[in-house]
């Protein structure tokens, strides 16, 4: 009672407005930090014998906190975004936010450094990617408008992974024939612009995008800055505008479920008629839609996602370009109750996709199948020692332990020997 009364005239100093939480909020806060925290209790063990000096904020000891910061939509100069993976998480740290998805389009190749950069900031990442796609309504093939697919996976990435990548390849390599046709229309336009340039600015390895294009009309001197040349060019069905060759919405939706994904559709308020792309994602296996932006809920997808069962997500989509116009990472505040729907329903699926990496390696333990395990582990985890020891580890910081005493994971894990579950 004492206590209670502390509470709330600590709450009242603090806020005066802050609303005491429910106990469905408190019991939300609680599971979600536990997951933001598995990391830290798996390692705390280490944490004791080791001189901590300069044990990186990651390996400290588990906090709860009060107010868990999640980023679901962000881009790195590995797509269109203009910072590095690194510079990306460091930002997100600054930003108080606790964990970082990071999304660049039709590529996972950010997601090492990613994970590096978290472990040092203490962040937490899932690593995603936004799956460029196009919605043809069945009655006018004609009227196709661009779709992107959000995924989330598990710390171990997608299972069947080269399938997965074989996926987001052809995507990519149809970026480069699109990019192609932009210039070689631009070119009829008397807008001429090089291709070097393009692929400069898109930076090594990166697939060229209608950003891209317009950076390189800009540089030339075309246009006055970027908006006018999307304005007067490249805007869908625009002068210079191609079609890529990109899936259909429900390939990547499919996709994305095949491979132990959390398939959100991304930006719905882009879209001429959101209600009949959302019906057939829902069909295909969609789990979500964004819904949340940082000038807060959107009361027509909100209703949209209750209509179909979907989760209600939602992001930045920071690209790091600068200007007023763009939301700050970390921004969009996700509701407690929305970022603990999410991780209830993607945790068994993620579950799932690490037991169905461990079983290949179980079948064959062959130095490709360990990395199928561990694409996305740190360094401190993949320089340990034996196989089985990294292994180890990888389980120790993804799952809870309810997760891996699963009868089902159990099965698994009990043929892997020395695998300890503590
Ligand atoms: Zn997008
Ligand atoms: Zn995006």
């Amino acid at each position: 009672m004492g206590e209670g009364n502390k509470d709330k005239r600590r709450r009242k100093k603090r806020g005066g407005a802050k609303r005491r939480m429910t106990a469905e909020q408190t019991l939300a806060l609680k599971s979600v930090n536990e997951w933001v925290n598995l990391a830290k209790h798996s390692s705390s063990d280490e944490v004791n014998q080791i001189d901590d000096d300069f044990l990186p904020e990651m390996m400290c000891r588990a906090t709860f906190s009060e107010k868990v910061v999640f980023e679901l939509h962000s881009h790195s100069i590995c797509s269109d975004g203009f910072l590095t993976p690194s510079a990306l998480v460091e930002k997100a740290h600054q930003n108080g936010v606790k964990v970082l998805a990071l999304t660049d389009h039709d590529t996972v190749s950010g997601i090492p450094e990613a994970l590096e950069a978290a472990y040092r900031f203490g962040i937490k990442i899932i690593p995603g990617v936004e799956i460029s796609s196009v919605f043809a309504t069945r009655d006018d093939s004609e009227s196709e408008e661009p779709v992107h697919i959000l995924a989330y996976y598990s710390s171990c990435g997608p299972a069947r992974f080269e399938e997965f990548d074989q996926f987001l390849r052809n995507i990519r390599e149809g970026r480069y024939v699109r990019a192609k046709s932009m210039l070689s229309k631009l070119n009829k336009l008397k807008k001429p612009i090089k291709w070097e340039n393009v692929i400069r600015i898109a930076g090594s390895g990166v697939a060229p995008g209608r950003l891209h294009v317009a950076r390189a009309l800009l540089e030339a001197g075309h246009v006055e800055d970027l908006k006018q040349a999307f304005d007067r060019y490249l805007y869908d069905g625009g002068p210079a505008y191609s079609k890529g060759s990109e899936p259909s919405a429900e390939e990547a939706v499919q996709m994305v479920c095949k491979t132990g994904g959390i398939a959100v559709l991304a930006h719905p308020w882009a879209l001429k008629n959101p209600n009949p792309v959302v019906k057939s994602l829902k069909a295909a296996g969609l789990h979500g839609i964004e819904v949340y932006r940082s000038d807060g809920k959107l009361a027509v997808y909100s209703d949209l996602a209750d209509a179909y069962g979907l989760l209600k997500l939602g992001g930045s989509d920071y690209h790091g370009r600068g200007g007023r116009a763009e939301s700050d990472l970390g921004s969009v505040g996700l509701p407690v109750l929305a970022a603990h729907d999410f991780l209830k329903i993607a945790r068994p699926i993620w579950c799932d996709a690490i037991k169905n990496n461990l079983v290949l390696y179980l079948e064959d333990s062959s130095e490709l199948n360990l990395k199928h395990i561990t694409r996305f582990a740190t360094k401190s985890i993949t320089t340990s020692n034996s196989e089985k020891d990294i292994i180890n580890s990888c389980l120790r910081s993804w799952l809870s332990r309810e997760e891996m005493q699963h009868a089902d994971f159990q099965a698994t894990i009990s043929k892997l020997p020395d695998i300890a579950i503590s």
